[in-house]
């Protein structure tokens, strides 16, 4: 274990967050690249890719997320780099897609302790094969063997607060969402969150790991009592809670859209050819609509996407 001696950890169980809903309006859409979001905490927009978030302090620096490749890492490291010298004592995968965890062999090598959710870990054990066998690499000009596999250090169940440099960061599981293992990162002292895989923003996420649609609306709601103004998704623009609520309402129109189909026995062709969601075409993915859809009727037809089988030849996963 590398540096967890010298850092406090405490663990702390879940209670239910009852601090009301706050006003948080207003498109909060920040530049591509690495911009400054709060006091310390910088947001890693790529739209085509993944997205990271990194709280700097004077003596200590927390990484969420470590991209899908050495060679993006390398260059988030450089980002941070051009802002602190101060150690990477921490780095948060907040979900087992490769795209955010793929990179941690750069910060491992840099001393950082990583840390994830139980699930999260046996998942990308069942998985990681499977991801770099399947990722668009060479598209992106990296080289598929670099990518080597780096496991968690420490695993969390509920809570857990860090110390970052004086600064508590609490990290937060409310269950499933888009994923098994989806990890909050709450910034407090800069009202932020970083989402985890449970909220992206006007993004078509991949609605072929959900165990249960239900469950995912219940940990968005439950999420959207974390008292914060702005958020930091894994895929899209930084969002406001509105941009929650729309998305809050997408997935629940996307699940109804497809249970009303399969409740009165229409077949996949028919479900697909009557639910356009066009309104939602500008949302980053919308070309994955038919995978998304068919995701949601394995789930109410046989409960489970064949996509996340993991025999499955099926086309190769993404965000
Ligand atoms: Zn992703």
């Amino acid at each position: 274990m590398k540096s967890i001696l010298y850092i406090t950890v405490f663990y702390i169980f879940l209670s239910l967050f009852a601090v009301p809903p706050t006003a948080a309006q207003g498109q909060a859409a920040g530049p591509a690249g690495f911009s400054q979001v709060a006091p310390g905490l910088y947001f890693n927009y790529d739209f085509g890719g993944s997205n990271s978030a990194v709280l700097i302090t004077a003596t200590a620096i927390l990484v969420v997320d470590t991209r899908m490749h050495p060679d993006d890492a390398e260059r988030l490291l450089a980002e941070i780099r051009r802002i602190s010298d101060a150690p990477v004592r921490w780095v948060v995968n907040s979900q087992f897609h490769g795209d955010h965890y793929m990179g941690n062999a750069v910060f491992a090598r840099e001393g950082a302790t990583i840390i994830a959710h139980r699930d999260t870990q046996e998942v990308i054990l069942e998985r990681f094969d499977y991801e770099v066998r399947t990722r668009p690499f060479e598209q992106r000009g990296q080289n598929r063997e670099d990518v080597v596999l780096v496991l968690p250090d420490i695993l969390f169940d509920r809570k857990l607060t860090l110390d970052v440099g004086g600064i508590p960061v609490e990290l937060i599981y409310l269950g499933a969402g888009q994923n098994e293992g989806d990890t909050l990162v709450h910034f407090p002292h800069a009202r932020a969150l970083h989402t985890g895989g449970v909220f992206h923003n006007r993004s078509w996420a991949n609605t072929s790991y959900t165990p249960s649609v239900d469950g995912w609306l219940n940990v968005l709601r439950a999420m959207r009592r974390i008292d914060v103004d702005v958020y930091l998704p894994p895929h899209g623009p930084l969002a406001s809670l509105a941009d929650l609520d729309n998305f809050i309402e997408f997935v629940d129109r996307l699940h109804q859209g497809v249970k009303a189909a399969v409740d009165r026995g229409a077949t996949l062709e028919e479900t697909l050819a009557e639910n356009l969601f066009t309104e939602y075409s500008d949302w980053r993915g919308y070309e994955r609509r038919e995978r998304n859809l068919t995701a949601l009727f394995e789930l109410l037809t046989v409960g489970e996407a064949q996509y996340f089988v993991p025999s499955s030849r099926a086309a190769p996963i993404s965000p």
